[in-house]
């Protein structure tokens, strides 16, 4: 018997089911259909695990909101817009003469993302100061956990935004000294950077890096020069404001936030380098003008293809000092100690994209006429980028209860089953210290390899600019702008460096960081979980023992302790993650999470994947793979037929 061939075409044959991305956040009971479940399982968790029950709605509420808004075609229609209709200048007007009033042309869809962030409070609950009983930068953040992945790069003005706020804060009682005026200026540009009314809100930039260098900025040109008290008085910012007393001059070679309304940046004084605060617009006769601020080239990147990234040149740019004159190196660390933080979060939110499109796929896609989701090896495999992620969130959400706790105090902590964890004030700042530059590090680049998985999981398809379909599958987008992650704000190297000189900073714990402060730490979650989990226990011990000994191999030897930079920054990240699991599992018992926790250990601390081993159950595991993956609620095709 032949069979009759029918050949497909362009309009006919086998067409693939749209992969349906889930709301990454669903409160429970408010779920709008049977299927709709929280789809990033690790959120309600993080929940528990930091936040006291009155806390928990609020935060629950932003997340379920923002998890839809992030993929309503109108959002996603201004993400495709802010990646495709990238900026552009107009340097000059019609006849010829500079374009110094509006030279830098965005598109609405990013000027609209840069609004629903804004509404949505990214960086204004972190100043709410009607918030006192639970942690504010909880809740920040893991809104921003939902958004981030669609905010295509806006976020990015919003950290330095955020940064920018927590600088002037520090300055807002500070006299004005011989800047008259200055008290005034900075509370109007702090309310501004921390209001939630898109109308009024302000987002700063931040210009470290110059031609020189961006790591090392000790050799930047850029020159300020005090003007004399009458002239300084005369010229007013945008808001009718007087404009400060400083001029500057110099040359800028990274600026991201470009359309800001106004940026912090390291300057040479006769005293050093030093740190300012400087409007982006000051007001003529006529109108406004760029303050003293030409724009010299765009950047063409590889990514972040929305994001105004720009070379500029200053010529008389007017603002304040803020801190000491010479000591604007110490200013910067309060900004960078916050953008820091934001990288590793919008790595891990950039991840987590990437899982939910590997997960919608997984479900949809059918290879050897079965579904992708009953092949073993594929469940397996995104099983362990799963755990990897999981690890990856809790070491940057501890990082932010940290946070949180050093600007609000340990208070934060009580009620919620983490506070045992963080028993004062001055093991949070350590742990801070230590963990931010290890985070943004460490989560920044697994978040690249994460994504590069989550890509090869959905085939060729991942390998496309998806512009399709409000563009939610295009990984490739996704892929691209968490690279840059892992070198603005301080390269890997430039992190690894700085967890060597906290190493021998003897204002921390005598210069003892690691032995006296982290090490007890990791111990004492230790303590709490050895009944359950004996063995990953003994294995987390272990390994500290490696880097304690490691640490008092090098420590005293400057050009050791810099050649295992990279070994102290695995360490300190696994250790932390591990430990952190294992308190989670520990606290709020539940099969996939005590299974993410051991299998973390196995296979990023003790380094040897107990799976492989002769006696693993691997038919057990596979079941388990499955509901780390897709979750506990998924339910295959077949059986849900059946029910
Ligand atoms: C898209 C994009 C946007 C940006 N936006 C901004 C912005 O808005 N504002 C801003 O100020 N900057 C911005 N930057 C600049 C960014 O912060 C710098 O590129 C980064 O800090 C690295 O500095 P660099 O480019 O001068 O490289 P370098 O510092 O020259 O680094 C080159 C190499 O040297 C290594 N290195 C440097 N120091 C050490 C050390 N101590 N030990 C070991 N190795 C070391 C680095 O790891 C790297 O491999 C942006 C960059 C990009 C790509």
């Amino acid at each position: 018997m032949t069979h009759s061939l029918v050949a497909s075409s362009a309009t006919t044959g086998f067409f693939q089911t749209f992969p349906k991305v889930q709301p990454q956040y669903t409160i429970e009971g408010r779920a709008s259909s049977q299927d709709e479940t929280t789809d990033d399982i690790v959120l309600a968790r993080l929940v528990q695990q930091y936040l006291p029950v009155h806390g928990q709605s609020a935060v629950e509420k932003s997340m379920h909101d923002m998890s839809r808004t992030v993929l309503t075609p109108r959002v996603l229609g201004y993400a495709l817009e802010a990646e495709t209709v990238t900026p552009y200048l107009r340097p000059t007007t019609t006849f010829g003469e500079i374009n110094d009033n509006d030279p830098l042309v965005t598109c609405g869809g990013w000027k609209a993302l840069k609004a629903i962030g804004m509404r949505a409070g990214v960086v204004k609950i972190a100043y709410d100061e009607s918030i006192k009983s639970y942690n504010r930068r909880l809740h920040q953040f893991l809104l921003g956990h939902n958004w981030h992945h669609t905010s295509t790069l806006t976020m990015c003005p919003m950290a330095m935004t955020d940064g920018a706020a927590s600088l002037l804060v520090k300055h807002l009682g500070s006299p004005d000294g011989d800047q008259p005026g200055r008290g005034a200026v900075l509370k109007e540009y702090y309310r501004r950077l921390t209001t939630d009314d898109s109308d009024q809100a302000w987002t700063s930039g931040q210009w470290m890096t110059e031609r020189s260098g961006g790591s090392d900025v000790r050799g930047t040109e850029t020159v300020a020069t005090r003007l004399s008290e009458i002239t300084a008085q005369q010229d007013q910012d945008v808001l009718g404001q007087p404009l400060g007393p400083w001029s500057i001059n110099g040359f800028k070679w990274f600026s991201s936030a470009t359309d800001s309304d106004m940026t912090m940046m390291l300057a040479q004084t006769t005293k050093g380098l030093s740190a300012f605060v400087v409007p982006m617009r000051r007001r003529t006769t006529t109108g406004t003008k760029l303050n003293g601020i030409r724009i010299q080239r765009l950047k063409n990147k590889m990514g972040t293809k929305g994001l105004p990234t720009a070379e500029l040149e200053l010529n008389g740019a007017r603002g304040w000092i803020l801190g000491e004159e010479g000591k604007g190196v110490q200013e910067i660390v309060t900004i960078l100690n916050i953008t820091r933080l934001y990288t590793a979060a919008g790595s891990v939110s950039y991840w987590s994209r990437g899982l939910a499109v590997s997960r919608a796929y997984t479900i949809a896609r059918k290879t050897r006429a079965s579904f992708l989701y009953n092949s073993l090896q594929h469940n397996h495999w995104m099983a362990s980028e799963t755990v990897k992620y999981r690890g990856a969130m809790s070491l940057t959400f501890f990082g932010v209860a940290l946070l949180g706790c050093v600007e609000q105090g340990i208070g934060v902590m009580r009620n919620t089953p983490s506070a045992a964890m963080i028993p004062d004030i001055e093991t949070a700042s350590a742990l801070l210290r230590l963990l931010t530059p290890v985070m943004k590090a460490q989560v920044s680049v697994s978040a690249v390899a994460g994504i590069r998985a989550n890509m090869e999981c959905l085939g060729g398809v991942g390998y496309c600019e998806n512009h399709e379909d409000g563009g939610i599958l295009n990984l490739a987008k996704t892929f691209r702008d968490s690279v840059v992650q892992t070198i603005w704000e301080g390269t890997v190297s430039v992190m690894a460096d700085d967890v060597g000189r906290i190493l021998r900073d003897k204002r921390i714990a005598n210069g003892r960081i690691v032995e006296e402060v982290f090490a007890p730490w990791v111990r004492s979650i230790l303590e709490l979980c050895r009944g359950t989990f004996a063995k990953e226990c003994a294995a987390v011990e272990k390994r500290l023992d490696t880097l304690l000994r490691l640490i008092s191999r090098v420590k005293s030897s400057p050009t050791q302790l810099e050649y295992s930079g990279r070994w102290l920054l695995e360490h300190l990240e696994v250790l932390t993650a591990g430990s952190l699991l294992l308190h989670d599992a520990n606290s709020q018992s539940e099969e996939v999470a005590s299974n993410v926790a051991m299998r973390y250990i196995s296979m990023k601390v003790a380094g040897e994947d107990r799976l492989q081993q002769d006696d693993a159950d691997l038919e057990a595991e596979a079941i388990i793979d499955r509901r780390i993956f897709l979750g506990p609620h998924f339910v295959p095709e077949p059986e849900k037929a059946k029910i």
